[in-house]
């Protein structure tokens, strides 16, 4: 009864709040957060919750079915009838299977149902998720478990709770438990180094700040297409006459249906508690930006995944279908998704944000560097964090990062570090140690964002308080990019932690001392990564090379190092991930490419048998019975009328044997990387024997576009897809 009164005045001043539209107050009105726990819970639920939800303990069974007693009532009361657990299978999106809470009693009697039980644990059967073989359907059954730290929230008329997917044995099934062990680590590794600094500090959280870019196009425009609609992209398509040469969409008004869109969109977000917050034009014709305020990463990994399908849902509403290909489009830029990254004491310091002290500044510089060292260390490890089939074509088109990794920090950071490697080893004078604080550590300015130089073709770069990863697509999970960045930032903390140490206590340097000798090392050691000019250029490829950095371009080049030696060493140390979760999330990765590659294989060919071919074949059909005509009329004296057909006629005949030959080709390529037992032999197959046919084949079908009569052309041209009004 107690709960009824509160639902009551709490769907009250929904209903009020709603007919305001104050965004700030109908924040997080479906989502079972802290004010809902404080209204709903007894004082000791909610400090198990919230302890559970600092320290990462179990919440025992009592209290699970407190807490779930109190979201059944809250939930039913804003009309929910289902409830599910909501998981990240490593199929990049998520999944969810609806239960209602209605219940038969053994009498017959019906009510609604909700115990701990169900909260804390379900069995989804989910046999046919990808696992990599962690799991045989006959026998390991995989559970999903319940992850207090991300609030459950309710859309629609189901209630959704984020849970871990893991097998009976164990094993993650899924993106969200290697994450929460990664920022588990790096919680742990550097709220050790931050009491170097402050005793207070005693968590430190990851923060992620995600920019989602995407494309809109009309909804039956894009059913129109085989290749939208199988293959998420263009497989072929033109570019039309205006692409985005005069700038004229970048942050430009944004048309009006597309608006609508968005306004509906940010009221769902706000409302399930993502906190949207910058919409705008991005680069290319019909292309769009959404970004949030940032939160701890777990929150905001489940806020983009939860964005992902809110968006297509609305965008269905508007007769959109939005894009999140990588590269729908040949000749117009391709989508990413930036991942800004920090970390954050419970003392509110971002621990990458210079500050107003020496001191303070000390600290920015250890993780600023340790970060930067990490990246050098792993940086074919953060690099694979980004492969996929669709963003390959992205990473170094020049639109986006190179696949090659390095570390953009800007003029007046460089500067501060060069002055830092030329300090000098061991004790420091007092006069030394006071220049150092004064005049290197004490010169960084606290406010660097107007400094930092915004270098877009960096795929790491400092943003004055921050980092910014660019690789990252904007299909991809950014829980695969997070989890790796804060494992091996987590390394990289425990093991400056351990040199610092040493010094101290077996060389007897004081502790600024200890931190000055270790980072000057680190300065010189990951030298290489650092780079502040054009990443786009070919010098800079050269330079890479010379300067030994990895340049991993494809999808199956860049995953081999997951199964390295010393990646496998990282991750059981860390404890983010077993050589079998490990060898498992490749296989599946890799198993992801090849059918990705497949699919798009089959439908190019479909696309060229069924489609291209015949329609050229109808076209010149007619220029023959033209210049028969023109013959039968004309006599002898056609040739001069019929030069310009004839021409054409060959011209199509051309590029029809040319797209005949190369889709056998591509076919029979097909047929050959098929047999291919090891899943890795045939990715590579994939990538380097069939692959190229598709840009083969493009090419000859773009130019029978060109040529081929309008009114006969199968498929929706570029300029009606892109130029949404
Ligand atoms: P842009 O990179 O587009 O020029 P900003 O630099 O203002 O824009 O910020 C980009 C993103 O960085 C925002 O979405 C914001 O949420 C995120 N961000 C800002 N501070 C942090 C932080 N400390 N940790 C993680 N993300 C952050
Ligand atoms: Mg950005």
């Amino acid at each position: 009864m107690r709960f009824d009164a509160i639902a009551e005045s709490h769907k009250r001043s929904l209903i009020s709040i709603e007919e305001k539209g104050r965004r700030s107050e109908i924040f997080g009105i479906n989502v079972f957060n802290e004010e809902r726990m404080l209204q709903y819970l007894t004082k000791d639920a909610y400090d198990h919750v919230k302890t559970a939800i600092f320290t990462g303990a179990k919440i025992d069974r009592k209290i699970a079915d407190q807490v779930a007693e109190a979201m059944k009532a809250w939930a039913i009361s804003l009309g929910t009838t289902h409830y599910t657990h909501w998981f990240q299978p490593l199929t990049g999106s998520t999944a969810e299977k609806h239960d209602a809470f209605f219940d038969l009693l053994p009498n017959g009697k019906a009510l609604e149902k909700f115990g701990g039980g169900q909260l804390v644990q379900q069995e989804p059967d989910a046999s046919s998720f990808p696992s990599g073989g962690i799991r045989n359907t006959f026998e390991a059954r995989g559970y999903t478990a319940w992850d207090p730290s991300s609030p459950a929230f309710i859309y629609g008329t189901t209630l959704c709770i984020p849970t871990v997917f893991v097998a009976y044995t164990g094993e993650a099934l899924d993106n969200k438990a290697p994450l929460l062990r990664a920022l588990h680590a790096v919680d742990e590794a550097a709220t050790a180094v931050a009491k170097y600094f402050d005793k207070n500090v005693s968590k430190v959280h990851a923060t992620l700040g995600w920019e989602q870019e995407y494309f809109l196009v009309d909804k039956a425009l894009a059913y129109s297409r085989p290749d939208i609609i199988m293959t998420g992209r263009t497989m072929v398509g033109h570019i039309p006459a205006k692409g985005q040469q005069l700038d004229d969409h970048y942050f430009g008004v944004i048309p009006n249906r597309v608006l609508s869109f968005m306004s509906d969109l940010e009221k769902e977000c706000i409302k399930i508690g993502i906190p949207v917050k910058t919409r705008h034009n991005e680069v290319a014709p019909n292309q769009f930006e959404l970004a949030p305020v940032f939160e701890e990463a777990n929150l905001a990994v489940d806020h983009n995944l939860l964005l992902m399908d809110v968006m297509e849902k609305i965008a269905d509403k508007h007769h959109f279908k939005v894009l999140f290909h990588e590269k729908p489009f040949a000749g117009i830029n391709g989508s990413g998704k930036h991942s800004n990254w920090s970390l954050a004491t419970d003392t509110g310091v971002n621990l990458l944000s210079p500050g107003s002290t020496p001191m303070k500044n000390l600290q920015f510089l250890t993780f600023f560097v340790n970060t930067i060292k990490a990246v050098d260390t792993y940086q074919e490890l953060l690099r694979s964090s980004t492969a996929s089939a669709s963003n390959d074509h992205r990473l170094g088109a020049s639109e986006a990062p190179p696949a090659i990794m390095s570390v953009f920090i800007g003029d007046q950071l460089s500067a501060v570090l060069d002055e830092l490697e030329g300090v000098s080893q061991g004790k420091l004078s007092p006069k030394e140690k006071t220049d150092l604080k004064l005049n290197v550590v004490g010169k960084i300015p606290e406010i660097l964002l107007d400094n930092t130089d915004r270098n877009r073709t960096s795929p790491f770069a400092f943003t004055g308080n921050k980092f910014e990863m660019r690789g990252v697509g904007s299909k991809t999970n950014c829980a695969k990019p997070m989890t790796i960045l804060n494992t091996i930032v987590a390394k990289q903390l425990k093991d400056f932690k351990k040199e610092v140490d040493v010094l101290v206590d077996k060389k007897n340097l004081k502790k600024d001392e200890a931190v000055f000798n270790v980072l000057r090392e680190y300065i010189k050691t990951s030298k290489r990564i650092r780079f502040d000019g054009d990443g786009y250029s070919e010098e800079w490829e050269k330079e890479a090379q010379r300067r030994k950095l990895s340049n991993n371009k494809t999808t199956p080049e860049a995953l081999k190092v997951l199964t390295s030696k010393e990646s496998l060493a990282l991750f059981k140390a860390m404890k983010v991930m077993s050589e079998v979760e490990i060898k498992a999330r490749k296989d599946v990765e890799l198993e992801d490419y090849i059918f990705r590659i497949q699919i798009e294989g089959r439908v190019l060919g479909q696309l060229m048998y069924n489609h291209i071919i015949p329609t050229a074949i109808e076209y010149q059909n007619k220029l023959i019975k033209n210049v028969i005509g023109i013959k039968e009329i004309y006599g002898a004296a056609h040739k001069t009328i019929t030069d310009g057909q004839l021409a054409i006629i060959e011209q199509i005949g051309e590029h029809v044997n040319e797209i005949k030959k190369k889709t056998d080709l591509m076919i029979e390529a097909r047929k050959r990387a098929n047999v291919l037992k090891n899943t890795e032999k045939k990715a590579f197959a994939y990538c380097d024997n069939v692959k190229p046919f598709f840009t083969e084949i493009r090419y000859r079908c773009d130019k029978l576009e060109l040529l081929v009569d309008d009114q006969l052309w199968p498929l929706t041209k570029y300029r009606e897809l892109l130029f949404v009004k």
